[in-house]
C-alpha cells in the first residue's frame, strides 16, 4: 500500500544550524540523540557535518555507535549518560566521547580506558546529570591533568528567558569552572537565544536545528503527508469513530487516512488539530484511532489522495500545543512506519 511519508528537508536542517552557529562567535556542535530526534540520525548526521558541524552529541553509547558508523573517523560524538558499567568496548571502538557525570564514571573511565578522551559535566542546579559542586572541587586537579576534551552543563530553564534560575545556573557554571583551559560548553538552543554570556566556547543545540521551538526563526524540517484509504458520505446524526464523539450536523463527507497514534499522532490532538490539502484546512473528526483518522472533506472539490499532518505552517510545535505536549515529544515519536524521505540535500 501506499504508505505515509514522512519527508525530511535536510537543507532547512542545514540552514537552521548555520542560522544557530551565525549568532554566536563561538563552536556550534550538534544534538543527535534519540536517532536525530526522530529523522535519522545518519542522514541528519552526515547532513550537518557538511554544514560545518564537528562534534555531535548523544544520549547513549549505542547511538553514539550509530553516529560513528554515519560520519566515519574524525568528528568527535560525545555521550551525555557518561561512562556506564559494560561501556567501555563500545566506547573504545567507536571512539566516542563520553561526558562524566560521577566520580564513579570517572574511576571507571580512567581505569578502563586509560588515555581515552572523555569531557565532563557539571551540575549546576537541574539536579539531573553531573558533578555536584563540593564533589568537583574534590575531583577538579585529577580530571583537569588528564585533559578533558570539554567541561559542560545544562541549564534547566533556557526556553523561559525571563527565568531567575538562568542567571543562577550561569553564575554557578563560571564559579565551578574558573581558569580551565578546556572549551566550556552550557547552552542549548534556548540558551543560545539567551544572549553571549551563556555561549562560553562551544554550544549544543538540538531542537532548533529540527525544526523547534524555542527557536522561533527554525526552518521546518518535518513535512507528513497521510494517504487517503477511503472516502464516504454521512448523513445529518451519523457518527465517526469510536466512542460516537463527534456527529454530522449536515451532509459530510469523510476521509479516512492511513496512520493514528501508533505512529506518533497522539490521541489528545483529535479535537483541535486539522489535515491540510493544499492551504485548505480539513478538521479532524472523531476519535483518533490506533491506525486510522477521519477527516472532514466536505468542502474539496475533489476527493484528496493524501492529506498533510506536518507542513510550513502547521509545525511540531502546533501539534504539540493541540496534544499538550511540547515538539520534541511530537518529533521523538514520529512511528516507524513512515517512509522517511530526504529532500534538499
Ligand atoms: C537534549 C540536550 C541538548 C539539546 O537541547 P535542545 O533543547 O534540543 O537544543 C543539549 N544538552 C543536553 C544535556 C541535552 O540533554
Amino acid at each position: 500500500m501506499t504508505t505515509a511519508s514522512l519527508t525530511i528537508d535536510l537543507g532547512a536542517l542545514a540552514a537552521n544550524w548555520k542560522a544557530l552557529d551565525a549568532m554566536t562567535r563561538c563552536e556550534t556542535a550538534a544534538v543527535v540523540k534519540a536517532n536525530g530526534y526522530g529523522l535519522g540520525v545518519a542522514r541528519v548526521a552526515q547532513t550537518l557535518a557538511t554544514a560545518g558541524a564537528r562534534r555531535f552529541f548523544t544520549a547513549v553509547a549505542e547511538e553514539g555507535a550509530a553516529a560513528r558508523k554515519a560520519l566515519g573517523p574524525g568528528p568527535e560524538i560525545a555521550v551525555f549518560s557518561g561512562h556506564m558499567a559494560g561501556d567501555a568496548d563500545l566506547i573504545g571502538q567507536n571512539d566516542l566521547t563520553p561526558v562524566l557525570n560521577s566520580a564513579d564514571q570517572l574511576v571507571r573511565h580512567l581505569e578502563s580506558l586509560p588515555g581515552h578522551a572523555f569531557a565532563i559535566q557539571l551540575d549546576s542546579g537541574m539536579n539531573r546529570l553531573g558533578m555536584e559542586p563540593a564533589e568537583w572541587a574534590a575531583l577538579r586537579d585529577i580530571a583537569l591533568a588528564q585533559g578533558p576534551s570539554f567541561i559542560m552543563s545544562h541549564l534547566a530553564c533556557a526556553d523561559a528567558p525571563d527565568h531567575a534560575m538562568n542567571a543562577q545556573q550561569l553564575a554557578a557554571f563560571t564559579e565551578m569552572t574558573q581558569d580551565v583551559e578546556c572549551p566550556r560548553s552550557l547552552s542549548a538552543t534556548g540558551g543560545i537565544l539567551l544572549g553571549p554570556d551563556y555561549h562560553f566556547e562551544l554550544t549544543r543545540p538540538g531542537i532548533g536545528l529540527y525544526g523547534g521551538l524555542p527557536f522561533a526563526a527554525a526552518q521546518a524540517v518535518a513535512h507528513l503527508s497521510l494517504p487517503v484509504i477511503q472516502t464516504r458520505e454521512l448523513a445529518p446524526g451519523e457518527t465517526v469513530g469510536y466512542g460516537n464523539t463527534w456527529a454530522a450536523t449536515a451532509p459530510t463527507r469523510i476521509a479516512t487516512v492511513a496512520a493514528g497514534y501508533a505512529d506518533g499522532i497522539h490521541r489528545a490532538m483529535g479535537p483541535k488539530t486539522s489535515l491540510w490539502h493544499g492551504g485548505v484546512e480539513c478538521p479532524i473528526r472523531g476519535r483518533i484511532s490506533m491506525d486510522l483518522i477521519g477527516v472532514d472533506v466536505s468542502h474539496l472539490d475533489e476527493d484528496p489522495q493524501m492529506l498533510d499532518l506536518l507542513t510550513a505552517n502547521q509545525t511540531v510545535d502546533t501539534l504539540a500545543d493541540a496534544a499538550g505536549t511540547i515538539g520534541y515529544e511530537i518529533l521523538t515519536s514520529l512511528g516507524g512506519r513512515y517512509s522517511r524521505r530526504y529532500a534538499g540535500a
